[in-house]
C-alpha cells in the first residue's frame, strides 16, 4: 500500500487525537480535533459498541504509523528490525521514528510538519555529515551532524520554518547551531525524552499475534 495521499486530518478525527500533520494548522482553534470534530464517515454515531483488543491494539499501531507519515509496508520493516534489536522492542521502535531524518528535520524546526519535512529532504536542501541526503526515512546515529544547504533558497525556507517555530521545544538529544542551521545527534533519545502519545506495547502485542 502506498503513501496516504487524502484529506489529512481525517486521519487524526480516525484516530481521536491530534497527530500534527499540517504545521501550524494544527496549533490554530481550527484543527477540526480542537474544534470536537468525531471520526470521519456517515454512520459513525451508530457504531459506538465498545472496541475489542484488536481493534484497540490497531488503532494505536495505525495512529503511530499515521503521526511519523509512514505506509504500512514500510512501519513493518521498521518493527521487524526493532524486533532484531537488542533491548525493549517498543522503545526500539520509538526510538528508530525518533531517529528518521525526516522527523529530525520536523523537530529541528527546519520543516512545519514531517510532511513538509519529507518533501524538504527529497527536493535535496538537506545534508548529513556533509552529503546530500536523498532518503527521508533514513534512520540517523549518534554523532551524525544534519546540516541544510548552504544554498540561498534552502537557506531562506529553513530561516522562515525555525522563526515560525521560535517557542517550540528542541530535543535535548541535538545539539543545534540556529545561526549554522545545523545539529548534531548527540545521543539516542529515550523513551520519556520521546513521550508518545501512543501505547508502543499495544502496537508489539499487535504484531505477535
Ligand atoms: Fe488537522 Fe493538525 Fe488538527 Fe490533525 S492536529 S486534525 S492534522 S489540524
Amino acid at each position: 500500500m502506498g503513501r496516504y495521499t487524502g484529506p489529512v486530518c481525517r486521519q487524526c478525527r480516525r484516530e481521536g487525537q491530534k497527530l500534527f500533520l499540517k504545521g501550524a494548522r494544527c496549533y490554530m482553534a481550527k484543527c477540526p480535533i480542537d474544534q470536537g470534530t468525531g471520526a470521519p464517515g456517515m454512520h459513525v454515531g451508530r457504531r459506538a459498541k465498545k472496541m475489542s483488543e484488536y481493534g484497540s491494539q490497531l488503532r494505536q499501531k495505525q495512529a503511530l504509523r499515521r503521526q511519523y507519515g509512514m505506509g504500512e509496508l514500510q512501519f513493518r520493516r521498521f518493527f521487524a528490525e526493532a524486533l532484531r534489536r537488542k533491548g525493549v522492542t517498543g522503545e526500539n521502535l520509538l526510538q528508530m521514528l525518533e531517529m528518521r531524518l525526516d522527523n529530525v528535520v520536523y523537530r529541528l524546526g527546519f520543516a512545519p510538519s514531517r510532511r513538509s519535512a519529507r518533501q524538504f529532504v527529497l527536493h535535496g536542501h538537506v545534508l548529513v555529515n556533509g552529503r546530500k541526503a536523498a532518503v527521508p526515512s533514513a534512520v540517523l546515529r549518534v554523532g551524525d551532524i544534519v546540516a541544510v544547504k548552504d544554498a540561498p533558497k534552502s537557506r531562506e525556507a529553513a530561516n522562515r520554518s525555525v522563526e515560525a517555530a521560535t517557542g517550540a521545544q528542541l530535543p535535548i538529544w541535538v545539539q543545534f547551531d540556529r545561526a549554522g542551521l545545523k545539529a548534531e545527534i548527540l545521543a539516542v533519545p529515550t523513551r520519556e525524552q520521546i513521550a508518545p502519545t501512543v501505547d508502543e506495547q499495544a502496537v508489539v502485542e499487535l504484531y505477535s499475534r
